[in-house]
């Protein structure tokens, strides 16, 4: 384990030196088969029950390529901006490994379907950074691995393994970033902010449910650091397997602090692969990094070429659906937010919920009031995704409705919400049940006010007198009587029309 003194304080680091950063994405499709093979594509199940000759790798066992999967891989290469090869070839990278029963993944290397393109990331200050794509290819997952009996769940100390094939073969496209320079001090908030916009982009597509925590979106981190105002990029780092948005960011600046008092000291820096220790925030030495010519690319003689036509590009062009930055562009536009108004909607992850709850009949501004602060607080007490409170954007829609009828003040509406969110039924299910309406009957308010007035004559006069401010006294009488059950604009509207000023 790395002690901290040999760590560089963070200001001195990009004070002297300029990160690089190199982002591999791997992202597992959705589709229902595997890539090559039959076999239901499908997180967990029983461990072994989802194999089949081909992809538990015996001999003779031919692969048949999923065409969906071209499919999705085409789609993401477009929505990355990418070229799309017009014939690309797999290749197998040879290696042995326990969890790939065939000695080699079916991959692709100098051929890649897509290749080429960029992504514009939004930084939390709204700063655009262009993050160029080299490439998005196509290959195939690995088995996994469970390590019995050590303390650390790795094979070092553990007593046995276990080996399960259901994810060998399973869709992935890995897609790789040119090397990223020139973001200094900002290099572990870009990489957080490229997987984030990238997760956000594939999930629009549907063409994998992006959970990090599930592996179905995997980052490596590539680090290396070079002098301040140099042009030789350093010896990189490559931190696997970083499975959450802050991981990566953490994993990142981790990586520079180490790297910086390595090289200060005279050290050098080796190419390998590192582990993130999610606990302490520490990378740890992996294995030395293999070089491509270690794993003896072929092209994958079973399998045929692809040649997607430009017709068939078109097509799928034509199915990308509208792109997360392009609908916030639209949504600020459309619903009239400024840029900070905005980014509290994206900082809360509510921009769905409010489109949604605007959908069913809402305005923009009021579902965004409910949507950023009540709800917004309430799932943060409760720590759970704003997504997840037991409240739905049409129950939410159906109480601001309530509060614009006048059947709900704004205080009664919050109970009411309460109410839903404890799971006692439909707002008006909660209206009934706790008696929330509002005393809409003027006769009971006037009864009301009459008294409010009795008591505090003073009051009394000065609204006959002219002064209707005073009335705010009285309102707040009359609220306290109806326990707040009043619509209190009425109220003023009645305690003006008795005093005859
Ligand atoms: P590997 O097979 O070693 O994973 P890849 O080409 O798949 O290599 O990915 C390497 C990643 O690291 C790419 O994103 C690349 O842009 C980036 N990269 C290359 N050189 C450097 C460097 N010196 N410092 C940081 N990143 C780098
Ligand atoms: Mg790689
Ligand atoms: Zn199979």
């Amino acid at each position: 384990m790395t002690a901290v003194a040999d760590l560089m304080d963070y200001a001195e680091v990009v004070e002297r030196y300029d990160p690089v950063l190199g982002l591999e994405v791997h992202v597992e499709l959705n589709t229902n088969t595997k890539m090559f093979c039959g076999c239901a594509n499908e997180f967990g199940g029983e461990p072994n029950t989802h194999v089949c000759p081909t992809c538990l790798g015996l001999p003779g066992a031919l692969p048949v390529l999923n065409g969906k999967g071209v499919e999705s891989a085409i789609r993401i290469g477009l929505a990355l901006n990418c070229e799309i090869a017009e014939w690309c070839r797999f290749a197998r990278k040879n290696y042995f490994y326990p969890d790939m029963p065939k000695n080699f993944q079916t991959s692709q290397y100098d051929e890649p379907i897509a290749f080429n393109g960029y992504l514009d990331v939004t930084l939390d200050d709204g700063e655009v950074v262009r993050v160029e794509i080299e490439r998005a290819h196509m290959e195939e997952d690995t088995g996994k691995s469970l390590h019995v009996g050590g303390a650390t769940g790795r094979i070092h100390g553990a007593d046995y393994s276990l080996l399960d094939y259901n994810r060998a073969g399973v869709p992935l496209i890995e897609i790789v970033t040119k090397p990223i320079t020139g973001t200094g001090s900002r290099a572990p908030e870009v990489a957080r902010a490229y997987v984030s916009t990238l997760r956000d982009l594939l999930r629009a597509l549907d063409v994998s449910d992006v959970r990090m925590d599930q592996g179905s979106l995997r980052c490596d981190a590539n680090v290396s650091l070079m002098p301040r105002g140099a042009t030789e990029f350093g010896t990189r780092t490559e931190t696997k397997n970083v499975n959450s948005l802050r991981s990566v960011e953490r994993a990142v600046r981790y990586e520079m602090t180490r790297q910086a008092a390595v090289l200060a000291d005279g050290g050098k820096i080796k190419q390998e692969t590192r582990h993130f220790q999610e606990a302490d925030g520490t990378t740890s030495s992996g294995r030395t990094k293999e070089t491509a010519e270690d794993y003896r690319y072929f092209p994958e003689p079973d399998l045929v070429p692809i040649a997607p036509s430009r017709e068939w590009v078109e097509q799928l062009r034509a199915t990308l659906p509208e792109l997360p930055s392009e609908r916030r562009k639209r949504i600020q536009a459309e619903w009239s937010l400024s840029d900070e108004a905005l980014r509290d909607l994206l900082n809360v992850g509510a921009v769905d919920l409010v489109a949604a709850t605007v959908e069913a009949g809402a305005s923009p501004n009021e579902a965004r009031g409910w949507w950023v602060s009540t709800l917004a607080q309430e799932a943060n007490s409760r720590g759970v995704e704003l997504a997840d409170l037991p409240i739905t954007p049409k129950q939410v829609a159906e109480v601001i409705a309530l509060v614009s009828s006048g059947e709900l003040t704004n205080k009664l509406a919050k109970e009411v919400v309460q109410g839903v969110l404890a799971g006692e039924g439909e707002p008006r299910e909660v209206v009934e049940k706790r008696g929330l309406k509002v005393v809409s009957d003027d006769s009971a308010l006037l009864a009301a006010v009459d008294e409010a007035l009795a008591a505090q004559p003073d009051i009394a006069d000065k609204i006959r007198g002219g002064k209707v401010q005073a009335a705010g006294a009285i309102v707040g009488a009359v609220m306290k009587a109806t326990k707040g059950q009043a619509d209190a604009k009425r109220v003023r509207e009645l305690i003006i029309e008795r005093v005859g000023a």
